[in-house]
């Protein structure tokens, strides 16, 4: 079958299930995200949000399901994990840089041991992609002399340099402090602008409303409600949105 860009979607979940020993935690994820798309997930604590994204690069093994990076098949046996891997960037709460890296070294390693870029080709890579997140000027300094939203920026250069088929980004300033969120938002706002495909867990509300192009609310492992923004943020129709969303009133 002929697959054409603007219909196949870039991120497909289909009848995505997932369980932990005896405990269902998605049951029964169906989702398509198209291209240049930006949905928001929200949802309670421990309703599955981590997981869905896990899935989505098999950091998680599906129980069941398929998941789909532009119409190529990223579960079930036979998957060039390696390859399908670097489509799909992942940002996390956590930063996770390695500490004993520059902000360089950080962006440039996957660069370097996975693509197998020269030193000088990968580092020109980085430079592009520390420069879009606003630190060219930090590119020698280490996670531990820069703030956490210069190091989440330094998180976000690095999955961009992969040139990544669409980003995941799970709570990304959550572990922020308030003054430093704008600066993150900014730079997942130019991500946007620039065309990426994102997939965001976030409870930043007015940067839902503002950036996102479809809120997802997820309960008990399954999506109770979708819609633009303005519907699912302004007027829910479920009962567990509206409590959910009275949090934040
Ligand atoms: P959310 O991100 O929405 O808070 P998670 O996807 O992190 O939710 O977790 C959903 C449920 O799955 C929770 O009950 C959590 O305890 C459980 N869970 C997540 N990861 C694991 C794991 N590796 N082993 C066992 N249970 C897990
Ligand atoms: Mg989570």
């Amino acid at each position: 079958m002929a697959r054409s860009p603007e219909t196949t979607p870039t991120l497909e979940v289909r009848a995505l299930h997932k369980a932990f020993g005896s405990e269902p935690v998605l049951r029964g994820i169906d989702l398509s995200v198209a291209r240049s798309e930006m949905v928001f997930v929200l949802g309670p604590s421990g309703s599955g949000k981590s997981t869905m994204l896990r899935c989505c690069n098999r950091l998680e093994e599906p129980t069941s399901g398929e998941i789909f990076i532009e119409g190529d098949r990223l579960t079930g046996p036979g998957v060039n994990l390696n390859a399908m891997r670097q489509r799909v960037g992942m940002v996390f709460q956590s930063f996770n840089l390695y500490p004993h890296l520059t902000a360089m070294g950080n962006v440039t390693l996957a660069l370097r041991r996975v693509q197998k870029k020269s030193r000088a080709e990968a580092e020109a890579i980085a430079a592009e992609a520390l420069d879009k997140v606003g630190l060219s000027d930090r590119a020698r300094h280490h996670p531990g002399q820069l703030s956490g939203g210069q190091q989440q920026r330094v998180a976000i250069a690095r999955a961009l340099a992969l040139k990544p088929t669409v980003m995941l980004f799970d709570e990304p300033t959550s572990a922020l402090d308030p003054e430093l969120v704008g600066d993150v938002l900014a730079v997942m706002r130019d991500v946007k602008a620039a065309g990426m495909t994102m997939l965001v867990v976030s409870h930043e509300m007015g940067f839902a409303r503002e950036a996102a192009d479809r809120v997802i609310f997820m309960d008990g492992g399954r999506i109770v409600e979708q819609g633009p923004p303005d519907q699912v943020l302004g007027a829910p129709t479920h009962d567990r949105t509206r409590a959910f969303l009275r949090r934040f009133h």
